[in-house]
């Protein structure tokens, strides 16, 4: 059986808890073996999910995105994450104020769209600061 706990998967028959202590060891053990199971695929998606947030932002910022066509987006640019992934996604950043959803029609389909609130801009100006911080740093070799 699977549960949730704080937005991780662990493994609830393996948690017979006594004390706090050791509940939280056993949660981090059996966050360790789930973690195990997963595929590099699953653990980097984990790594990259700030930049691909940022990446909706910027897209979003500019003009209205739908699911699909943010997939296909992502897609092209090396990100291979589909439906089950993205629209929570998508949700979430609704749900944190930085997206607004609409809807409009697109190829004679009706589509949600999503588009950048004010806070969603506000972000991303200075996540922009920071992923030029960042980049860099992680170039400083190559830029100097
Ligand atoms: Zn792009």
């Amino acid at each position: 059986m699977i549960g949730r706990l704080g937005g991780g998967e662990f493994l609830m028959e393996s948690l017979h808890c006594c004390n706090l202590e050791e509940f939280a060891a056993q949660f981090v053990l059996s966050e360790k073996r789930l973690i195990k199971k997963q595929s590099t695929q699953k653990r980097n998606q984990e790594l990259y999910i700030g930049l691909v947030r940022l990446h909706v932002l910027h897209h979003a910022a500019q003009s209205p995105i739908f699911g699909l066509g943010i997939i296909q987006e992502l897609g092209r640019h090396g990100y291979r994450l589909g439906p089950g992934t993205v629209y929570p996604l998508l949700h979430g950043m609704e749900n944190r104020g930085w997206l607004r959803a609409g809807s409009a029609i697109v190829d004679g389909r009706r589509r949600k769209t999503y588009a950048a609130t004010a806070a969603g801009r506000r972000a991303l100006k200075t996540a922009r600061e920071r992923v030029r911080e960042l980049y860099e740093e992680m170039f400083e070799d190559e830029l100097s």
